[in-house]
């Protein structure tokens, strides 16, 4: 179920478009161009579009805007779509493709032409760039601004046959190079481009610019609402230009929105593929990686990223939100989902010298979802705990196992340690320890109560797996602010336990599937290195937040 929407300026101003009947539908649509994978920006674009479709029942479509066919891939739409699902969305109909509009844009670029609202000029990218003009100063018009309607048709149906070379000529609008906003100075609308397109193929040697597409994209799909983020604000009277000049189907109106930012994170495709081009990180999919990809595989459940999209709210001012306040919606969730099991990440042997033979003891999965059932956890003489749980000697504060004290093993019984033994170089190797009686489910009935609950697991029945435990992946909270980003990368992101010891119930643990591993923290069963005999879980999140600086 998706969270309980909140008032906003886009569902107040498309409830009073749908109150003065200026809409009758609301069709909106996500966009991405499929030149990368999705980020945690885009899972709030798709919250707020496929959102928006849901409350007032009417359509989102999944469009990609593949105008720019050198930086795209079929890779990339793959992985668009499966995203979305995986976010829970579903698009309206088919999904929709820019690229198979090419032949009605085209259309409109000659009417536009016939109209003498656009021409071919022969501009040189850099002297197009000095008759632009700039911020103070009005522009030129270009030496081919003022050809006749025949001689651009000419020209343009001849960039469109792929007599020019790229770069030799370009179609542009006839609008106002004297007009203070820049993109209103005889945009490009078409480019000369020999590009294999990943859905057209050669077909085409020119290819629309976003703007000339965009809009256009809008009202053949009869979108009534165009959501898109501030940096196209100044874009918005190019796009009402369009608009207003074409014998469009229908008029779409384009609403700007604050694009989601989060510390420690970066959301551009253009860096993250950095990230991956340069191997800082294993692909795309890299569970320390913020596409919708990489939290998907880290085990971040699809309703906390909808939930805290829906949290940050929408509004029209930029902000940086708290990357804790994900965390935290991602702990919420888990708590509440996950199965509890036990897993040892630095094992210790433990023996236990006054216990034979092995039973099976029954642990709820859960200690608040009795429907969530229980599970067998087998007890034996010969246990492991974590290397930190046990100190020969140590203050009150420790509450764990010490030589002389007493603590709790996790839905077992109560131990207290003995003695224990050292290898020639120090290190602590094995733990002898005293079971107390009748301590299952049961307080010592000497008195001597144990501070301390600790987890373990049994030997003959552990299974060895790996654990990869992950931190953040930058030092500094804003790492696009630097032109490298790869200095801000932090060099121990990645820790790769192999012979950590799991509990059986955890072997058998579907790809996917997020455990809360008691004392430890929540980890994910990995989607595809996982196997019964080989098992790999990733570290989802820590039990609470441990980056103290960002909530303190
Ligand atoms: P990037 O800068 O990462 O390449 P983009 O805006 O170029 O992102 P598109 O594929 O064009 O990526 O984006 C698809 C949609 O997602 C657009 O409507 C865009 O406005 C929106 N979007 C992208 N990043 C964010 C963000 N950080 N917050 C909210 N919406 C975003
Ligand atoms: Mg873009």
């Amino acid at each position: 179920m998706s969270p309980t929407p909140r008032s906003n300026f886009l569902r107040t101003q498309i409830q009073a478009d749908l109150d003065t009947g200026q809409t009758i539908k609301v069709v909106t649509r996500f966009p991405p161009e499929p030149n990368g994978y999705l980020h945690i920006g885009h899972a709030k674009s798709i919250s707020v579009n496929f959102g928006l479709a849901e409350q007032f029942a009417g359509d989102c479509y999944l469009r990609f805007d593949d105008t720019n066919p050198e930086k795209e891939s079929q890779e990339f739409i793959h992985s668009i779509q499966e995203d979305v699902r995986w976010l829970g969305y579903r698009w309206s109909g088919e999904v929709r493709y820019a690229s198979s509009y090419f032949q009605q844009f085209y259309e409109w670029a000659i009417y536009l032409i016939d109209q003498q609202l656009a021409y071919v000029c022969d501009l040189s990218a850099d002297e197009a760039r000095e008759y632009r003009g700039s911020l103070t100063e009005p522009g030129r018009n270009s030496p081919s601004r003022d050809r006749s309607t025949e001689e651009n048709r000419d020209l343009f149906e001849r960039m469109r046959a792929g007599e020019f070379a790229e770069g030799a000529r370009v179609l542009r609008a006839k609008i106002d190079m004297a007009s203070p906003n820049i993109n209103l100075r005889d945009p490009i609308l078409y480019r000369i481009r020999r590009a294999h397109h990943h859905q057209t193929g050669d077909a085409w040697p020119i290819y629309p610019t976003y703007d000339f597409a965009h809009g256009q994209e809008d009202a053949i799909e009869g979108v009534t609402h165009s959501i898109c983020t501030l940096e196209f604000e100044d874009h918005r009277p190019l796009y009402e230009w369009f608009i207003n000049h074409l014998p469009v189907p229908h008029k779409p109106r384009q609403i700007e929105f604050a694009r989601l930012n989060t510390s420690y994170t970066l959301t551009s495709k253009r860096l993250l593929k950095q990230l991956v081009d340069t191997g800082v990180v294993a692909g795309w999919d890299d569970p320390r990686m913020p596409t919708i990809a990489g939290l998907r595989r880290r085990g971040y459940p699809p309703q906390a990223l909808r939930h805290f999209c829906e949290e940050v709210g929408t509004s029209r001012s930029d902000s940086t939100v708290d990357v804790a306040m994900l965390e935290s919606a991602v702990r919420h969730q888990l708590n509440s989902e996950a199965p509890r099991a036990m897993c040892v990440l630095r094992p210790l042997k433990v023996i236990i010298s006054n216990y034979q033979g092995e039973e099976h003891l029954w642990l709820p999965c859960h200690p608040n979802e009795p429907a969530m059932g229980m599970r067998s956890v087998p007890f034996s003489n010969t246990l492991y705990i974590d290397a930190d749980d046990f100190r020969e000697q140590a203050n009150k504060k420790y509450k764990r196992l010490v030589i002389g004290k007493r603590v709790r093993l996790r839905g077992a019984y109560v131990i207290e340690a003995e003695r224990c033994e050292v290898d020639p170089e120090g290190h602590i190797i094995a733990v002898h320890a005293r079971l107390i009686d009748g301590t299952l489910g049961e307080d010592p009935a000497d008195g001597f109560k144990p501070k301390g609950v600790i987890h373990w697991v049994s030997a003959a029945t552990a299974t060895s797996a790996t654990i990869r435990l992950y931190d953040r992946l930058f030092t500094t909270p804003n790492p696009a602010q630097d032109d490298d980003v790869l200095t801000h990368v932090n060099p121990r992101s990645l820790e790769i336990i192999d012979d950590a010891l799991i509990e059986p119930s955890l072997t058998s643990a579907m790809p996917e599937a997020v455990y809360q591993f008691e004392r430890e923290g929540y980890f994910v069963a990995d989607r595809y290195d996982f196997k019964e005999a080989a098992p790999v879980f990733n570290m989802t999140i820590g039990l609470r937040d441990t980056w103290g600086g960002d909530n303190a």
